[in-house]
């Protein structure tokens, strides 16, 4: 029988992790865990309930609630899952810009990794896991059986985000989308906490000039070769 392991996949925003992490699991049976939906409910929790704004971060207050939010995924009859914030489905509710955002600061703070790490490192104690981020190969499990570390130019990805943006019915600048794609890609690898940066023994797929389904096959191939 094949073993089941954890397979984890960082990269930069918008280079369709979690696109191929949630095809992965499928394919293989396993459980798939979006780390970025729980920074963004930690995000949503500060936005919802804090007494400051996000220019103005209170962390002794969120450091005092920090054990109040409890993070899960419920799958759903369709057969996707919905991230569950302190047993209320909140997964339209944390894919604005604005929790993006605010998402992206709090990410930054020492405490809210550790508490988030703690979570997903129990999500992983069964193994049969993809779990998507920017740590979890260097982080939360550097000793994953299988590291992918995806990646694809920031022209590519701000078209592709561009693209998405445009079907959802919105009428984005290229330039302003380019540019937000770089700023998030300076500040992901540049925080002082777990910065996002390539394990030493990840399989980087450069998937810039692969279609979806050129990069399954080979993500794919790659996971036999591992199980
Ligand atoms: O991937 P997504 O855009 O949903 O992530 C939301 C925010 O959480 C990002 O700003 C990212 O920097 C942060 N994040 C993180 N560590 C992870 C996953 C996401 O700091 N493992």
């Amino acid at each position: 029988m094949d073993k089941r392991i954890i397979v984890a996949i960082d990269g930069y925003s918008s280079c369709g992790k979690s696109t191929i992490a949630k095809a992965l699991a499928k394919a293989a049976g396993y459980k798939y865990v979006d780390t970025g939906a729980m920074y963004r409910c930690v995000a949503l929790y500060v936005l919802r309930n804090a007494p400051f704004t996000m220019d103005n971060v209170d962390e002794a207050w969120l450091l005092a609630h920090i054990n109040d939010i409890q993070i899960s995924f419920a799958l759903q009859a369709d057969g996707t899952q919905h991230t569950v914030l302190n047993g209320e489905d909140v997964e339209s509710q944390i894919r604005t810009l604005e929790v993006g955002n605010a998402a992206s600061q709090i990410s930054t703070i020492g405490f809210v990794r550790k508490a988030m790490v703690a979570q997903q490192q129990a999500m992983g104690k069964d193994k049969g896991l993809v779990m998507d981020g920017r740590d979890i190969g260097t982080v939360v499990f550097p000793k994953a059986e299988l590291k992918l570390f995806l990646t694809a130019s920031p022209e590519i990805r701000a078209k592709r985000r561009f693209d998405e943006l445009v079907e959802k019915g919105q009428n984005p600048d290229f330039n302003d989308v380019f540019a937000d794609v770089k700023d998030r890609d300076y500040r992901d690898t540049h925080r002082a906490e777990s910065p996002l940066r390539q394990a030493e023994d990840a399989v980087v797929i450069d998937n810039s000039a692969m279609t979806r389904e050129q990069q399954m096959e080979e993500v794919l191939r790659i996971f036999r070769s591992h199980i």
